[in-house]
C-alpha cells in the first residue's frame, strides 16, 4: 500500500472509536441496509416468472403449478407476479423509511460530537496557539471540515452494502449465465483505474479548495470582529474586494474540483454503458442463436444493469471520500495539536489560596520573538497592591499573563502560594484569578448572565449585592429592562465605563483570591472614573492585587511598585523609594507632574 493509502486507512480507523457509544444503531444501519440489499435482488424475480411461465411457455416449477392449478394458471400468474412486485416495493420502502430515520439520527449524534470535541480542543489550546491561528479558519474547521468524520462514517454501510450486493449480484449471475456475466464484469478493471487516478490526481487540488474557502470565511470574520474599525475609516468597500476577491478565487476552485468530479462521473457512466452495451449485444446475438430464452436474457440484462448501481456507487462513494479524507486530516491535525498550557500529571488542587505570588528569574518570548521578558524576580504577599508601570511595549501585560497561566515562562517560574503554577491544576488557578481588562469585553446576553459568569450559582441577591459594590447597580436598574437588558455583541449598547463596571461586579461575583487590574480605566473619562476606583478599591479589599497603570496618580497608593522597561525589571519598591532612587520611576513621575501642572495651567487660561 502507498504512503497515502496507509495515512487513508490510519484516518479511517482513528474514526471508528466515535462510533462506540451507538454500537446498537450502527448494527441496525448496517443491518437495514441488507435487508434493503436483499431486497433489491429479489425485485427482478415477479418479472421473469411473468415473463416465463404467464406469458412464455417454460413450464412452471411443480410448486407453483400446485399452488395456482392448471385452469387459469396464465392469469393467477399474472395477477400473483403483479402483486409480488407491489410487496417487494412495498417492503423496500418501509425499510428504507426506516433506515433513513436510524442513520440520519446516528449521524447527527456522530455530527455533534465530534464537532464538539473539535472546539472543546480548541478552546484548550492556549492563546499562543490562538494567536497564530486564525479564528476564521478554526471556524471553517469546526463547522465544515468537522463533518467529515459522520460522512464518511455514513458512507461506510453504503460501502458494504454495495459490496454485499455486487458479490450477491455477480454469484447470481455467474450461475445463470457465467460468459454473459464475464462480459459485464469486463468494465470493473477500467473503474478501479479510474479512481485511483482520480483519487491520486484530486486529493492536493481539494486541499487547496478547502483552504480557499476556508479563507473567504475569514475575511467575513474579520471583518465583523472589526466593524467599528472599518466604519470609522470608511473601508466597507475595501472589505467587500477583500471578501469578493477571496470567494471568488475560492469558487474558481470549486469549479475546477467539480469539473473534475464531473468529468470523472461521465467517464464512470460511459464505462458501464459500454459494458451494458456489449452484454446486451452479446446476450443478443445468444438469444437470435436460440441458446438463451428471452425471459433469461431479460433477467440477466436486469441483473447486469443491476450490478452497475453498486459498482458506481462504490466508485463515487470512494472518490467522495477524498474530499473527507482532506477534511479529516485537517480535523485530526488540530486533534493532535497539545495544548501547550499542560495539566500537571498530578495536579495540585486546593479549596482556596492565600494568595502570595512570587516570579522566580522568570523568562519569557513569544513566537518568533525574542526576550520579552528577562530575569524577573519579586514576591508579593497575599493581599498586597503591586503596581506595575513602564512605557508601552515594557511587559506589563505578559508579565501578568504568566500568573494564570496564559502562557508559561521559558525559564524561571512563576510560584502561587509557594507552588509553581505548572504543578497546579488549571482549573484550580483560573478560580484564584480574576482579571479586569483595559478594553471590557461582554457576551451578548442579559446583563444577569454576564454578572453570572463570575460564578454560575451566583443567587439574585448576591448578584445584586455585586453590582452595588461594583457601583453598577444604579445605572442598571434604571435601564428599561434592568438586569434583563440584553447586549449587544461584545458588550455594545453600553458606554465603555458601564460595561467596565459589569466587569468589576463579575470580578466580585467570582470572589477570587488574586486579582488583575490591567490598565481598567485607562478608556474612561476621568469622571467615570472616580466612580471605578472606587468600586475598584472596594474590590481589591483583601486579594493580592496587580494593578498596571499609566496615571502614577493612582499607583501611588500601592504597597509595591515594579518598574518596567524593555522587558527587564528595572526598579521595585514603594513610592517614595523609587523617588529617592532617582531613576526611571522617578522620570516617570515628574514627566507626569509636569504634564498636569501644563493641563492645569491651560484651565487656568480658559475663560
Ligand atoms: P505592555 O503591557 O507593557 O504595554 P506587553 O506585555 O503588551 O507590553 O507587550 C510586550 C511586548 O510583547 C511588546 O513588544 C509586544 O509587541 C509583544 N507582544 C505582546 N503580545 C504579543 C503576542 N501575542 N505575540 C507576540 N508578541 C506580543
Amino acid at each position: 500500500m502507498t504512503r497515502r493509502g496507509l495515512a487513508n486507512v490510519t484516518l479511517i480507523r482513528r474514526c471508528l472509536p466515535y462510533l462506540r457509544p451507538y454500537r446498537g444503531s450502527a448494527a441496525l444501519v448496517v443491518a437495514l441496509f441488507l435487508l434493503n440489499g436483499a431486497l433489491v435482488l429479489l425485485a427482478p424475480w415477479p418479472f421473469k416468472f411473468l415473463i416465463d411461465h404467464s406469458l412464455g411457455d417454460r413450464p412452471p416449477p411443480p410448486w407453483l403449478a400446485t399452488w395456482l392449478g392448471d385452469e387459469h394458471f396464465r392469469v393467477r400468474l399474472l395477477y400473483v407476479c403483479a402483486a409480488a412486485e407491489v410487496l417487494v416495493i412495498l417492503l423496500n420502502q418501509v425499510l428504507l423509511v426506516w433506515e433513513k430515520y436510524v442513520s440520519t439520527r446516528l449521524e447527527q449524534r456522530l455530527d455533534r460530537d465530534f464537532r464538539s470535541r473539535l472546539f472543546a480542543h480548541a478552546m484548550e489550546l492556549s492563546l499562543a496557539y490562538h494567536d497564530n491561528h486564525r479564528s476564521g479558519m478554526l471556524i471553517y474547521l469546526i463547522t465544515n471540515q468537522g463533518e467529515a468524520l459522520a460522512q464518511l462514517l455514513m458512507s461506510l454501510p453504503v460501502v458494504v452494502k454495495s459490496v454485499a450486493m455486487l458479490v450477491g449480484m455477480l454469484v447470481v449471475l455467474w450461475t445463470m449465465h457465467w460468459s454473459l456475466a464475464l462480459v459485464s464484469f469486463g468494465v470493473i478493471p477500467g473503474m478501479f483505474f479510474a479512481s485511483r487516478y482520480y483519487a491520486t490526481r484530486m486529493r492536493d487540488r481539494i486541499e487547496r479548495t478547502r483552504e480557499l474557502e476556508g479563507g473567504a470565511l475569514t475575511v467575513i470574520h474579520e471583518s465583523l470582529a472589526m466593524l467599528r474599525v472599518i466604519v470609522a475609516f470608511g473601508r466597507e468597500g475595501l472589505e467587500h474586494r477583500r471578501y469578493v476577491d477571496a470567494a471568488q478565487r475560492a469558487m474558481d476552485a470549486r469549479l475546477g474540483v467539480t469539473v473534475r468530479q464531473t468529468l470523472f462521473s461521465l467517464v464512470v457512466r460511459l464505462s458501464t454503458g459500454i459494458g451494458r452495451a456489449v452484454a446486451w449485444t452479446f446476450g443478443g446475438l445468444l438469444a437470435l442463436a436460440g441458446r438463451i430464452t428471452v425471459g433469461d436474457l431479460t433477467i440477466v440484462l436486469s441483473y447486469i444493469d443491476q450490478v452497475y448501481e453498486p459498482l458506481e456507487t462504490i466508485t463515487y462513494t470512494y472518490t467522495g471520500w477524498q474530499d473527507q479524507l482532506v477534511n479529516l486530516a485537517a480535523s485530526f491535525r488540530l486533534l493532535d495539536t497539545p495544548p501547550d498550557i499542560a495539566e500537571a500529571p498530578q495536579p495540585v488542587v486546593r479549596e482556596r489560596c492565600a494568595g502570595e505570588v512570587e516570579f522566580r528569574d522568570v523568562d519569557f518570548a513569544y513566537a518568533g520573538r525574542a526576550d520579552t521578558l528577562r530575569g524577573i524576580s519579586f514576591r508579593a504577599r497575599p493581599g498586597q497592591v503591586t503596581a506595575i508601570v513602564g512605557p508601552t511595549g515594557a511587559g506589563k501585560t505578559t508579565l501578568v499573563s504568566l500568573i494564570p497561566r496564559f502562557y508559561d515562562a521559558v525559564r524561571g517560574s512563576v510560584l502561587v502560594d509557594g507552588r509553581d503554577v505548572r504543578d497546579l491544576g488549571i482549573e484550580f488557578l483560573r478560580r484564584q484569578v480574576s482579571v479586569v481588562l483595559q478594553d471590557p469585553a461582554l457576551f451578548s446576553k442579559t446583563i444577569r448572565d454576564n454578572l453570572r459568569y463570575g460564578r454560575l450559582d451566583a443567587s439574585e441577591e448576591e448578584i445584586v449585592a455585586a453590582a452595588r459594590a461594583a457601583n453598577a447597580h444604579e445605572f442598571i436598574s434604571r435601564l428599561p429592562q434592568g438586569y434583563d437588558t440584553v447586549l449587544g455583541e461584545r458588550g455594545s449598547r453600553l458606554s465603555g465605563g458601564e460595561r467596565q463596571r459589569i466587569c468589576v461586579a463579575r470580578a466580585f461575583l467570582k470572589d477570587a483570591p488574586i486579582l488583575i487590574l490591567d490598565e481598567p480605566t485607562s478608556a474612561i473619562d476621568s469622571r467615570t472614573e472616580s466612580v471605578i476606583l472606587d468600586a475598584l478599591d472596594r474590590l481589591m479589599e483583601g486579594r493580592t492585587t496587580f494593578m498596571i497603570a499609566h496615571r502614577l496618580s493612582t499607583v501611588r497608593r500601592a504597597d509595591w511598585i515594579l518598574v518596567m522597561d524593555q522587558g527587564r525589571l528595572v526598579e521595585q519598591g514603594t513610592h517614595d523609594q523609587l523617588l529617592a532612587a532617582d531613576g526611571l520611576y522617578r522620570q516617570l513621575n515628574d514627566l507626569q507632574a509636569r504634564q498636569a501642572e501644563r493641563r492645569a495651567a491651560a484651565r487656568a487660561l480658559k475663560p
